[in-house]
């Protein structure tokens, strides 16, 4: 696994329950991944040595961080199975190509101009509001400035700050956020599961919602666009792809993540086969089936120090009191704001019942 983030922590803990072993590769000693590393890389990834003996140690690669460095991934691929493969990584990891890519396949997607320095932004000829992203190294809304007016647009390009390029993309109205995971096997069968309905604050994933609460035909829409976007780049692996419900006619890509998705934690809890299973098994060359739901679910996302209200015996009992409710927890040593730590599930049928917990639970955690 290259990255060792919680992403890659739940592939490792799928593949060692189906009897694999785990080798992460990640520069921090202490990533969350490593609790479940059977093998240790702990040395930067741009380090030759750690590549040969890397290479040699694993039988097959897969990645769960998007800024893995694409060479690193050419690399590896030239003697390992690698899934997903440099081509999904290097679309993902620059969203000028990705949405380029997006639109030449026929996909829709916001309207958005590229800029190569901060002062071009006044000569964009776009309506406004816009967010303003870079177009690498973006995560949980950093590198992303809103503007709502020309006062701000002519304030903003002395404070946007990173590596241009950047994309000035429109505001999208949205009824809804969407997320589809998509797994695609080595034979081509590919598979989604259903919608996730999304909430997110300051860019960052608040809360996930499974099934998301649009109709039927809806959710089939979104569920066959996602497909149709990931068979257009034709890599085996699981993928999410972020999708804005502006109406039931209209929804719109926002993006592609080349990997597992936090919007698919529920997976663990609610699905026959979990995300994660799916990609030891797209790994490994297995059948993909199509994962039968157990239940409905929320998920609430733990930011920064709401980690360490609920690491208190009497916040966590509080929480788990309804019996609806299940912590994981991701071991990360340093607590930073808005910084994912840890997760909670809350499992039932009714997914407004669920949504109540969990927005009581967010009140206890956040004392708001
Ligand atoms: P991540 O990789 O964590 O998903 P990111 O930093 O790459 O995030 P985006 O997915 O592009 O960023 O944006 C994060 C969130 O900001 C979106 O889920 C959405 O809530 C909001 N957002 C982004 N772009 C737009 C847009 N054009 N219109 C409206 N909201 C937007
Ligand atoms: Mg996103």
């Amino acid at each position: 696994m290259l990255g060792g983030g919680q992403l890659g922590g739940f592939f490792a803990e799928a593949a060692l329950r189906m009897g694999y072993k785990v080798a992460v590769w990640d520069p921090s000693e202490s990533a969350p991944a490593k609790r479940f590393a059977t093998h240790k890389f702990n040395t930067p990834f741009s380090d030759a040595n750690t590549l040969n003996e890397f290479v040699s140690t694993v039988d097959a690669v897969s990645l769960e961080w998007e800024n893995i460095p694409v060479e690193l991934v050419e690399a590896i691929q030239s003697h390992k199975p690698t899934r997903p493969s440099s081509k999904s990584l290097g679309l993902a990891q620059n969203r000028i190509k990705e949405k380029q890519f997006l639109r030449d396949n026929g996909f829709p997607l916001s309207e958005y101009k590229e800029i190569n320095r901060p002062s071009d932004l006044v000569k964009v000829d776009q309506e406004l509001p816009w967010i303003v992203k870079t177009a690498t190294m973006g995560y949980d809304g950093h590198g992303q400035w809103r503007i709502n007016t020309e006062h701000e647009r002519d304030q903003m390009s002395s404070q946007i700050s990173g590596e241009g390029p950047w994309v000035a993309e429109k505001v999208v109205p949205f009824e809804m956020e969407l997320s589809v995971v998509v797994v695609q096997g080595t034979d081509g069968t590919c598979i989604t599961y259903p919608a996730t309905e999304n909430t997110h604050e300051n860019g960052i994933l608040r809360m996930s919602m499974c099934p998301a609460r649009i109709d039927p035909s809806t959710e089939l829409s979104a569920q066959n666009l996602a497909k149709e976007v990931i068979k257009s780049i034709g890599d085996p692996g699981v993928f999410c792809v972020e999708l804005f419900l502006v109406n039931p006619d209209k929804i719109l890509v926002n993006e592609i993540a080349p990997r597992p998705h936090n919007s698919g934690h529920h997976t663990i809890d609610s699905f026959s086969i979990s995300q994660y299973e799916h990609q030891v098994r797209a790994l490994c060359g297995l059948s993909i089936s199509q994962p039968l739901r157990i239940s409905s679910t929320v998920l609430l996302n733990v930011l920064g120090d709401e980690a360490t209200t609920l690491s208190r015996a009497e916040t966590t009992d509080l929480i788990l009191k309804t019996g609806r409710a299940r912590i994981y927890m991701y071991g990360k040593e340093s607590v930073r704001p808005g910084r994912k730590m840890g997760h909670i599930i809350f499992s039932g049928d009714n997914i407004d019942v669920l949504e109540k917990e969990a927005s009581e639970a967010l009140a206890v955690l956040s004392d708001r």
